[in-house]
């Protein structure tokens, strides 16, 4: 995809967040767009660098280690985000990459995080992915053991800010994200982490903070 249309996308799909922010009865204070760049290489990222963008996410640990750092050198307020799932042998490469990772889902990994962390000294902020529609497939936590891995992740001190989830696809979309903005409710969360391509302004509607937009600004993957 050319420079141009990547940055035509990019400011469409900020318009359209903005808008949907405007529509919505209760939005978020804020809403962050997370620039999903998985698949995508440096010609595709610089053009949203160039045009302001700085809160980005990858869902493989490997693939971002391989793009990130030499662009990080150049700009030193990039945001990145871990949207993929984490295994335990990637917490120290993940902790020293990345500036959130929204894909906390079982007791074990917050206990590596918390090692990992007090190790490298960095403290990336996190979400609990909760899987809402219960999909085995799935990664995430299942709805009704939030709480203990919530509660879990709080003992253990870590900066736990918000919940993520991806819906099933081909499904309303609706009812998990409200789903999602109940338990960040009950659990005093602030953020909220939903909404994709095809349905952000939706997630908006129900108070999303964060929305990941991959194929809608940087065109289909490549691979993956
Ligand atoms: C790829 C991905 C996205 C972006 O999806 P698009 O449909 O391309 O916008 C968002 N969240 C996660 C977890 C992803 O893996």
């Amino acid at each position: 995809m050319s420079p141009e249309l990547i940055n035509e996308n990019l400011s469409a799909i900020v318009a359209r967040i903005e808008a949907a922010r405007k529509a919505a009865v209760k939005p978020a204070p804020a809403t962050t767009l997370v620039a999903v760049t998985k698949t995508h290489g440096a010609d595709a990222i610089y053009p949203a660098l160039i045009a302001g963008q700085r809160v980005f996410g990858e869902n493989r640990v490997q693939e971002a280690q391989a793009k990130w750092p030499a662009i990080r050198a150049e700009y030193g307020d990039i945001e990145l985000h871990l949207i993929g799932p984490l295994q335990s042998n990637k917490v120290r490469e993940a902790v020293s990459l990345f500036d959130a990772i929204q894909t906390l889902d079982r007791p074990k990994l917050a206990d590596v995080l918390r090692a990992e962390m007090d190790r490298a000294g960095r403290t990336p902020f996190l979400f609990v992915q909760v899987n809402t529609g219960e999909e085995p497939q799935k990664s995430g936590v299942h709805p009704r053991d939030a709480g203990a891995l919530i509660a879990h992740a709080r003992a253990l001190n870590l900066p736990l800010k918000g919940l993520m989830c991806i819906p099933p696809a081909d499904t309303n979309p609706a009812p998990h994200f409200a789903l999602l903005s109940k338990l960040a409710g009950e659990n005093a969360l602030p953020l909220l982490s939903m909404g994709m391509s095809h349905d952000f302004e939706i997630a908006i509607r129900f108070g999303a903070t964060h929305v990941r937009v991959g194929s809608a600004i940087f065109g289909e993957r490549l691979k993956n």
